[in-house]
């Protein structure tokens, strides 16, 4: 079972990389804000409560993304092995999920950190726009929609998440980057942490995530 953590501030470029790395591995991506987006649209008690945080800008309490993470890994997808996109964002979650996955007689592969400075990030993500009907990605500089404010896919309107407002970009990063230094140190303590830098193109970042892995001993048979 490969499971493999994509670590990276927002707008890192984790989420370009989870499904390049997933197709060429055969594995599912879990991203556990995608999975909080879907029950927030869904109503769910569960997608109203974390509602709250996202909104503001703040991570979800542990205890409720450990619960929904578990779940989806004990889906039958994702025996095979998954790619963690957005999880875990602190160090108690890291703990959770090494002990999940030892109860199973696994751990994590590798933990591969898509590296990029914070002055960046912000340029990156206080473009990002996405679609009201599928969520698809569109940014201002990166990869502007043909016409401004309406998706190419589907032709719904595009609008920016509130979490992605440069105000709100700004508190969460300072709060998250504090965080991710932690599950940093978890993983390079454990010996699976691979670092890549973030500042290529997308192919060569795939490149240095498929070196990495393989330095890790992850294979797609694996
Ligand atoms: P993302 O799409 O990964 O940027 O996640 C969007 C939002 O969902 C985050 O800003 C958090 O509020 C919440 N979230 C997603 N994953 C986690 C996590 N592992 N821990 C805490 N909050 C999370």
């Amino acid at each position: 079972m490969n499971v493999v953590v994509l670590l990276g501030a927002p707008g890192a470029g984790k989420g370009t990389q989870a499904p390049l790395l997933a197709a060429r591995l055969g594995i599912p991506v879990v991203a556990t804000g995608g999975l909080f987006r879907a029950a927030v649209r869904d109503g769910t008690p569960l997608g109203l409560e974390a509602r709250r945080y996202m909104d503001a800008g703040q991570l979800v309490p542990d205890e409720i993304v450990v619960k929904l993470l578990l779940e989806r890994l004990g889906r039958p997808d994702a025996a095979a092995g998954v790619i963690l996109d957005g999880f875990p964002r602190t160090d108690v979650q890291a703990a959770a999920l090494d002990r999940a996955l030892a109860d199973r007689g696994s751990a994590v592969s590798a933990a591969v950190l898509v590296d990029v400075p914070a002055e960046e990030l912000i340029r990156r993500m206080s473009g990002r726009w996405i679609c009201r009907a599928a969520g698809h990605p569109y940014h201002e500089v990166f990869s502007p929609p043909r016409q401004a404010g309406v998706c190419d896919l589907d032709g719904s309107e595009l609008y920016q998440r509130a979490d992605d407002q440069p105000a709100t970009i700004r508190a969460r990063m300072d709060q998250q980057l504090g965080a991710l230094g932690q599950v940093i140190e978890h993983y390079r303590a454990s010996g699976v942490l691979r670092v890549v830098n973030g500042l290529q193109e997308i192919d060569a970042v795939a490149a240095a995530v498929d070196a990495a892995l393989a330095d890790a001993g992850v294979t797609a048979a694996g």
